[in-house]
């Protein structure tokens, strides 16, 4: 849709041309959120394609993803072979509800900064451990966790005109076995509950749970817990009232997807060899 409130447009070929912040300042990446729906606090657009960061970069610590990636480049990655996990990578591409045309103009910043609890790139790189790298207008960069990142259902961490940059995937976690389980009430529709178990080599086992609650929640364990050991750090971790509520699923239902998945996980990643 046409955004009658933007009276400015700026295309800077470097972030710090960006010196000052303004309240109707708003980075434009793919735009799809932007100009879905009227944004009448906006009046300046600072797009961030002419930056020109390198979408990917393989490398023997991990994989490198510009803010500025588009998400079909990732569904595209060819992974190394030694990426157990890079399978997941693309299953978390199929997790949105995109068209076409959302899925070529969508970033991955932009889906972690809109920070819906459906946001598949959130469940990405905080199932794989992933850092993100943040430049604030006046100061120095911060890396913090992905984990860390949201904070509510459309809140994160960002401070006013502080600028996602790039998102690290270290190979540790690249390389750990994984299992997926997603349900959505709708084909193509956005997730009710979404859950990413990995295992490395140490049989440590990571579940993450998302779109389900209004922010991720990681469980960890030295082993493969038991199924009640496994319920019972569910529900310490998330009271039975903080199940996320919305039109694509009620609580008591991505409660139950919840519960459900976290235990078909933990009996596949149990089974060896599985995913390896
Ligand atoms: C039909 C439809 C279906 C959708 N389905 C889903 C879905 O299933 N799950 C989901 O999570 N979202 C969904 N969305 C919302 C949105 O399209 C996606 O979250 C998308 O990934 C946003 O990326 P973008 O690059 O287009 O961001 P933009 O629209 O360009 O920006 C989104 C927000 O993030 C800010 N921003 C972008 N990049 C940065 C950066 N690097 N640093 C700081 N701030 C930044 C912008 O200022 C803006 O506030 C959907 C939207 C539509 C229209």
């Amino acid at each position: 849709m046409n955004l009658n409130t933007i009276t400015t447009v700026k295309r800077p070929a470097n972030a710090d041309e960006i010196a000052g912040w303004q309240a109707g300042d708003a980075w434009l990446a793919g735009g799809t959120w932007l100009f879905s729906e009227p944004q009448p606090a906006t009046h300046t657009l600072i797009d961030l394609e002419q930056l020109g960061w390198p979408s990917l970069q393989v490398t023997p610590g991990g994989l490198e993803i510009a803010a500025t990636c588009r998400i079909m480049e990732i569904y595209r990655l060819e992974s190394p072979a030694e990426w157990a996990a890079g399978p997941l990578l693309r299953e978390c591409c199929n997790a949105l509800l995109a068209s076409f045309k959302i899925w070529n103009a969508a970033t991955v910043g932009g889906n972690l900064c809109m920070s819906l609890p459906a946001g598949a790139m959130i469940s990405m790189v905080t199932a794989l451990e992933g850092t993100l790298t943040l430049w604030p207008r006046n100061g120095a960069p911060r890396v913090v966790s992905a984990l860390d990142f949201v904070t509510g259902n459309h809140r994160n961490i960002l401070q006013a005109g502080e600028l996602l940059r790039s998102i690290h995937l270290p190979a540790t976690a690249l390389t750990k076995r994984y299992a997926f389980r997603r349900a959505s009430l709708v084909k193509l529709g956005r997730s009710a509950a979404l859950l990413i178990g990995t295992c490395g080599s140490d049989g440590q086992l990571l579940i993450t749970i998302t779109a389900s609650t209004v922010q991720p929640v990681q469980l960890g364990f030295a082993g493969i817990p038991t199924a009640e050991e496994l319920r019972r750090a569910i529900a310490s971790a998330i009271p039975d009232d903080e199940y996320f509520d919305d039109v694509n699923g009620l609580p008591d239902y991505r409660r139950h997807l919840t519960y459900y998945f976290a235990e078909q996980i933990r009996v596949e990643l149990a089974q060896s060899g599985s995913k390896a």
